[in-house]
């Protein structure tokens, strides 16, 4: 009889790798894009109206997973910006600011119930201008959205609550200049605490996404929202860097790169403008030996690999300690392994499309920077699609401390490995990075979750979970991921004056 004899009992071999990829695959799951009615060009909102760009210049918003063109959008000028401010200081003046609380609360909740109800379509959109998977902006960023309003909405007939004893005047005219990864959870996050707070809005989209915004701004208008409370220029660098410089500007409200957040520190500094910076981030993910395994690979996915690892608080730094190291990792590249690459608007879809060209090319170049540096690249086998800019789930181990992908922010589905022996080390290794913005601790113990998460120098720390977000909570950064708090009542203290 031979040993292949079905009599004969064999022990399972664990050592080898599981082929997930030969056995099943889903089917094709799209969400309908076809109710989406796109213009073909799109104005400023300024004033409560659809203008067009001074200049008559437009920028092209790019579907960035078939690289089609979806609309153009206005480049915004020196004049198109003064415009808006304009319109926000009268509107502030002869309306807003001396409107009761209660008033301004019940158009957020309007605003707030709005974005409920047309949920699936801007999230569509939001999925096709910025290549986000439509999972993840149907049930992570428009719900959060939603959320926020009704947050700030609650606030904004109590304040006398938030600041005891103080009378909380609003600022006035806010600029507020928002990144790509989370386009309409980060407009939410900048207007909803300064309509609460009785003050007024210029905000500035990212060049590559902001077709929601724009929708963003019709629902404005469907809700009765008066004229110039909020408005929307849209273009590139130089139309935020005109709203930031604009004398009339009160407070500049900035997420996006540490790099262009200190080249407005700069330009504001003496101006006497209030500024609020969400930066960069290069976040550390500990998991210590002690750790639920399973529940923390599955932690480390979602801290690197949701929204393509465009997330200034990923978890872009695994950190595991040495005694597991080997487990763990192969743990995690057989997860990793499951991970499906694609279509943006297909509901499996586990990682969508890198926001644009100039995004997917930076990546590319951090992979190089990688090999060069002596690290030792795994990528996923997931298949690609045909066009547009698609990156596998990758990570790197053999790295060390100095190397150029475990310092600097590569924001994409790349994640380095370093181990470590003792707590001490774990904590001196996390913080040695000029960022703080967030950092995990995954473990049994909760003297380790508070000893360690206590000695991190970041502004969020999760346990036993990773990317969770409310609107309750404050958000923000140490050292350069940034200067003030978003979310929360921490989030309204940016928006006011406090008189006693
Ligand atoms: P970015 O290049 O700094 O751009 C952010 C925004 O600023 C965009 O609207 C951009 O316009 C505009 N901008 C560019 N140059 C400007 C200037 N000189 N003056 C005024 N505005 C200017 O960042 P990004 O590449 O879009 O976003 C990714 C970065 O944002 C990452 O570093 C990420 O960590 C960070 N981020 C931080 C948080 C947080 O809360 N801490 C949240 C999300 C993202 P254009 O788009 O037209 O260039
Ligand atoms: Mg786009």
């Amino acid at each position: 009889m031979s040993d292949s004899s079905p009599d004969k009992p064999t022990s399972p071999n664990f050592d080898a790798a599981l082929d997930f990829r030969s056995g099943w695959s889903y089917s094709e799951a799209p969400e309908s894009s076809d109710y989406i009615e796109l213009d073909e060009n799109y104005g400023h909102y300024i004033d409560g109206r659809f203008v067009q760009p001074s200049k008559g210049r437009y920028l092209e918003s790019i579907n960035p997973a078939t690289e089609k063109s979806l609309a153009k959008i206005a480049d915004g000028t020196g004049e198109d910006v003064d415009a808006a401010v304009k319109a926000a200081g009268k509107a502030f003046k002869s309306k807003w600011s001396g409107l009761p609380g209660r008033e301004r609360g019940k158009y957020i909740y309007r605003i707030a119930r709005m974005i409920q109800e047309y949920a699936r379509e801007l999230a569509v959109l939001e999925s096709m201008d910025g290549g986000k998977p439509i999972r993840e902006s149907r049930d992570v960023d428009i719900p959060l959205t939603a959320a926020h309003f009704f947050y700030y909405a609650g606030w904004a007939d109590k304040l006398e609550y938030a600041f005891p004893g103080r009378k909380a005047e609003p600022l006035g005219v806010c600029g507020q200049i928002i990144p790509w990864n989370f386009p309409m959870l980060m407009l939410a996050w900048k207007i909803a605490p300064a309509l609460a707070t009785g003050n007024t809005v210029v905000l500035k989209p990212a060049e590559t996404t902001s077709l929601t915004a724009l929708r963003f701004a019709e629902i404005c208008s469907d809700a009765g929202l008066p004229d110039g409370v909020i408005n929307i220029v849209t273009g590139a660098g130089q139309t935020g860097s005109n709203l930031v410089n604009h004398p009339d500007i009160d407070k500049i409200a900035f997420t996006g790169s540490t790099e262009v957040g200190k080249i407005i520190q700069k330009s504001l500094a003496g101006s006497g403008k209030r500024y609020t910076l969400e930066l960069g981030g290069k976040g550390a993910n500990i998991i210590f030996e002690d750790a639920a395994i399973e529940q923390a690979v599955e932690g480390v996915i979602n801290a690197i690999f949701f929204n393509q690892g465009h997330v200034c608080c990923a978890g872009s730094r695994l950190l595991v300690q040495e005694s597991i190291a080997d487990l763990f990792i192969s743990r995690l590249k057989d997860r990793m392994e499951t991970l499906i690459v694609g279509d943006p608007l297909d509901k499996n879809t586990d990682i969508g499309a890198i926001n644009s060209k100039a995004q997917y090319d930076r990546i590319l170049n951090y992979l190089e920077i990688g090999v060069e540096e002596g690290a030792a690249i795994y990528q996923t086998q997931a298949e690609l699609p045909k066009s547009g800019y698609f990156c596998r789930p990758t990570l790197f181990t053999d790295v060390g401390q100095s190397n150029r992908i475990v310092n600097e922010e590569i924001f994409g589905p790349v994640l380095t490995i370093q181990t470590f022996r003792t707590p001490d080390e774990a904590v001196e290794k996390a913080n040695n990075t000029p960022y703080g913005l967030s950092g995990g601790v995954w473990t049994d113990k909760g003297s380790k979750i508070f000893q360690t998460g206590r000695a991190l120098r970041a502004g969020v720390i999760w346990s036993n979970t990773f990317n969770k977000f409310d609107p309750t909570s404050p958000f923000g950064g140490y050292k350069e991921s940034g200067v003030g708090r978003e979310g929360g009542l921490h989030g309204l203290y940016p928006y006011v004056h406090l008189t006693s």
